[in-house]
């Protein structure tokens, strides 16, 4: 282990920005903002190193450290000319968690370290502010209580609220029946007297001492090193296990602990805390964007327990509203030029949107925290173009720049502007895009209804760090109260998800919520309720909530992001295709830029009410005249089908899974259906139930389906091969080029292909022969069995192109069925088994090598093969860039993906240029 703490204060720091796998990201950030001169209170950071020692020893922090930290405060005590400890000039600090990568909220911190009864009066005296002395004394016994000493916060709410009453006697407010979210308005923190403040310190003393048999810690060292222990400890803490699990971040990174001097933005009217982005987190404008709280400590913003004031005068800055004079660039004009200058440089050093807590003391700006902001898809897509154009960042930096997942949320639909809408109330727009669902109180409750399938729309006061599965789970979020920077927009703009927040209308309470109806004047006129499980729709683009569901439009695609699609494509080698069965599925599919339809499943088209029936005919046929008779009431169909796909991807290839599915499972399901059947052939009920339970297999996913269904009744695939060339010669005749593309479902030995290749030629020089005309059509299979992917040599002979279907390659590789595996698999990933989800992001040391022995048997035997994939995996990043370093020819996936995988396939491209990516093995 090297070196246990990095120190930074008066313009000089050990470590720097490169440091933030030892400083994490914020120890990082602050130590390279001294060494640019911006003015940061001293401090030090215990590197992640310690942390991982920590607990490695059984949560025991390394022998020497303890010294080392004291010696440490020690240069600390004199920067600041004062003393841990000393009632005459006290020194106090913030112990703050901080990992690599950065998890708003989810880690701990405490502030106002080092005081007791005898310091506190120091502090007041030096000061001159008893209430601002007992004020920080009382939150800091609060929070060690809970953070440190594990006494949930909770347990002093009713302490609080008796102080609150006590206050509200004095002046001269009825508190009686007011509910705490009323008396907090009435009676907020900064209306609590000095007496009334000391109560409530001893009366948390004495709660702790009472939960905990043991006095609340009064030597400031005791308190320290608690503190330190438990900021480590928090890395293990539950939220941040969920959070580091959505995230990706490896547990072994641990988090490094800041302590630092403390600075105090709440020491009068000319003090204050707040939190900016160099450019507008959520739309990516470049504007200087924030907001801040006269008189508060930082955590005040981000809790959401006021509403802010913008930063800036045009008021646009933040989200309480259009109120000028409350501006930080209206209050204090001197800091908020500091703040304009520091922002600038700050952007310009890191090229890159930055994220920023500040606080004003007296008047004096001190920066506490920067990193790179979090931004909306939207935003991120803005802001690499633009500084792009600016010249800070080259165009591949700004391909690179935006995460491939992110734009996702672009593509969704927006609010119908032209639909009849019940406007409910307005918010903030802390999170765009349109969701609908069902309003449900809890985290809990959102995370048990999605899993039934529910869409739920998340409502609370506000939301903490402990909500965060429910976050997940729900559509869309709502919030009554904090801003544009409160934890529900933070984190909500990073899944992506909708939401609104600080909605002053609405009011929470025990499973119900009441909205205050307003006038155009402002006037309230009345109270609409809203009960668990009612509907609502949000939009986050403009902070409105409506009742009921509101129809949506589809997205509309910025220029931003057309030019960053054109620069993407300019370095992307491998193809995008898209997964589209129907001509609709298709045009969207070209309008998202797909080159190609790389699956079209077949057995889609079986399911309209008037083929089902011709379907089932055929199914249950005896002989093979019946089968032949109905699949003739199929074949325009699916020629109609096959006409309207051609016409959609005029000019590209399409390619054509024929029948995969087992033919049971399109057999009648319920008795109506049996009956309707049983009429309209003429065969009795009971010897169609005969028939189907025959049908019946005991698993289906290994059973009769896929080019084994070709075997025993070849007149199925000669029916679709007609429908598909006689579709293509009609599109072709009409001046339109096609480039039908058949493939084989299911293939493992060279055999089923000869046969299905066979039939397929055959069928084509009788419909090229009738319709005096040609097309060029490609032969190809799926490789999804990992017998194809062994044998794709003999298969090559055959096959002019393979795909590789990697969901059921997958499944039969690992033995794991999709449908079954939710029981086991979220352990499996616990476990640390799988890293991931294997049917979302591919087992590249398993079913990745499958993939590269397909390729390189199939390509010793035809050189020219062809190589696509088309299973979930086609629009999933990581997944991407293992198929572009297995040299694929394309990529297939849904619609909506494929801008996803266009962009990820750039970065992979991108990637594999500056270093040639490592196999598929171990
Ligand atoms: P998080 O990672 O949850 O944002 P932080 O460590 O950044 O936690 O701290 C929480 C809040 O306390 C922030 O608003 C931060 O600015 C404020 N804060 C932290 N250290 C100090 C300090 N030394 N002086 C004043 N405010 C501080
Ligand atoms: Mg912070
Ligand atoms: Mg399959």
């Amino acid at each position: 282990m090297g070196r246990s703490i990095y120190f930074f204060g008066a313009g000089q720091a050990d470590g720097d920005a490169q440091q933030k796998d030892l400083l994490g990201g914020k120890g990082a950030g602050l130590a390279e903002m001294t060494r640019l001169g911006i003015p940061v209170p001293p401090g030090f950071t215990v590197t992640t190193e310690v942390c991982n020692a920590y607990f490695a020893a059984g949560k025991v922090l390394p022998a020497g450290v303890e010294d080392e930290i004291k010696a440490a405060i020690g240069r600390l005590e004199s920067l600041r000319g004062a003393g841990f400890g000393s009632p005459e000039a006290p020194l106090l600090v913030s112990v703050r968690s901080g990992a690599r990568a950065s998890m708003p909220g989810m880690m701990d911190t405490i502030l106002n370290l080092g005081l007791n009864d005898e310091i506190a009066r120091g502090l007041a005296q030096r000061t001159g502010s008893e209430r601002f002395a007992l004020d920080a004394y009382r939150r800091f016994i609060l929070a060690y209580a809970d953070i440190v000493l594990g006494v949930p916060r909770d347990r002093f709410e009713e302490a609080l609220g008796r102080a609150r009453r006590q206050a509200a006697a004095k002046l001269g407010v009825d508190a009686t029946r007011l509910n705490s979210a009323e008396l907090e308005r009435k009676v907020p923190d900064s209306a609590l007297d000095p007496e009334s403040l000391a109560a409530l310190i001893q009366r948390q003393k004495d709660i702790v001492l009472g939960a905990t048999g043991r006095p609340f810690p009064d030597d400031p060292y005791a308190q320290l090193w608690g503190a330190i222990r438990a900021v480590f400890d928090s890395w293990k803490n539950h939220r941040a296990e969920v959070y580091r699990k959505m995230h990706d971040i490896p547990e072994a990174w641990g988090t490094a602990c800041t302590v630092q001097a403390m600075v105090f933005g709440n020491l009068g009217d000319d003090s204050g805390t707040g939190v900016a982005f160099t450019r507008d987190p959520s739309t990516g404008e470049r504007r200087f964007y924030g907001e801040w709280l006269p008189n508060a400590q930082g955590e005040d913003v981000v809790a959401g327990v006021r509403t802010p004031h913008p930063l800036s005068r045009s008021g646009e800055g933040g989200g309480g509203g259009v109120d000028d004079a409350s501006s930080l660039e209206a209050r204090m004009p001197a800091a908020y030029a500091g703040l304009v200058e520091v922002q600038r440089k700050l952007e310009q050093h890191f090229r890159d949107m930055q994220d920023l807590e500040f606080t004003i003391q007296q008047g004096e700006l001190f920066l506490l925290q920067c990193r790179t902001g979090k931004r909306t898809g939207r935003a991120a897509v803005r802001i690499a173009v633009e500084m792009a154009k600016e010249g800070l960042i080259s165009q591949r930096e700004a391909i690179l720049r935006v995460e491939p997942g992110s734009i996702d949320q672009l593509l969704h639909p927006s609010i119908d502007p032209n639909a009849p809408k019940d406007l409910l109330a307005r918010g903030l727009p802390a999170s765009p895009g349109a969701a609908t669902g069902q309003v449900v109180f809890s985290a809990d409750e959102a995370e048990r209804r999605a899993g039934q399938g529910r869409a739920v729309i998340l409502v609370r006061s506000e939301t903490s760090p402990e909500d965060i599965h429910g976050m997940k789970a729900a559509r869309g979020i709502l919030t009554a109260r904090g801003g544009m920077t409160s934890h529900a927009a933070v984190v909500a703009r990073g899944m992506g998800k909708s939401c609104v927040a600080g909605c002053s209308a609405i009011s929470v309470s025990q499973g119900r919520m009441t909205v205050t109806i307003y006038d155009e004047h402002g006037r309230a006129t009345g109270v609409i309720t809203v009960k668990d499980g009612d509907l609502i729709t949000l939009d986050g683009g403009t902070g409105t909530v409506y009742l009921g569901a509101v129809p949506t439009i589809p997205a509309a695609l910025s220029g931003e992001f057309e030019e960053l699609m054109t620069w993407a494509d300019a370095v992307r080698r491998l193809r995008v295709r898209a997964n589209a069965d129907t001509p609709h599925d298709a045009r969207t599919a070209r309008n998202f830029g797909a080159e190609g339809i790389g699956l079209c499943r077949t057995e889609h088209m079986f399911f309209d009410e008037e083929r089902i029936q011709a379907m089932r005919e055929m199914i249950l046929a005896d002989g093979e005249v019946g089968r032949r008779s109905a699949l003739a009431k199929l074949l325009p169909f699916q020629r109609s089908d096959f006409v309207g796909v051609f016409r959609e991807m005029a000019g590209l290839p399409v390619t054509i899974r024929l029948l995969d599915p087992p033919l049971h499972e399109f057999l009648p399901q319920d008795d109506a259906q049996l009956q309707q059947l049983s009429r309209a052939t003429g065969v009795s009920v009971a010897d169609l139930q005969r028939k189907s339970e025959g049908l019946a297999e005991y698993n289906p996913m290994l059973g009769h389906r896929g080019c084994r269904l070709a075997i025993t009744s070849p007149e199925i695939y000669e029916m679709q091969t007609r429908a598909i060339l006689e579709a293509a010669c009609e599109v072709a005749a009409a001046g339109i080029e096609v480039e039908p593309e058949i493939m084989i479902p299911l293939s493992m030995t060279r055999r089923e292909l000869t046969l299905t290749r066979a039939l397929v030629e055959g069928v084509a020089e009788k419909v090229f022969a009738e319709k005096g005309r040609r097309v060029d059509i490609r032969f190809g299979t799926m490789i999804e069995l990992p017998r194809a992917a062994l044998r794709a040599g003999e298969l090559a002979e055959e096959a002019e192109f393979f795909s590789f279907g990697t969901n059921d390659l997958t499944q039969t590789s690992l033995g794991i069925s999709r449908d079954d595996a939710g029981r086991f698999l979220g352990a499996y990933v616990e476990a640390g088994i799988f890293a991931k989800d294997p049917f979302q992001a591919l087992d590249v040391p398993g079913v990745g090598e499958l993939v590269e022995i397909g390729r390189d048997r199939g390509r010793a035997v035809r050189p020219g093969l062809k190589l696509g994939i088309c299973g979930e995996h086609g629009g999933d990043p990581s997944s991407i860039a293992f198929f572009e370093r297995a040299g694929l020819d394309y990529v297939s996936c849904s619609p909506f993906r494929v801008p996803v995988a266009r962009l990820a396939a750039a970065q992979a491209a991108l990637a594999a240029e500056s270093s040639r990516g490592p196999r598929a093995t171990d």
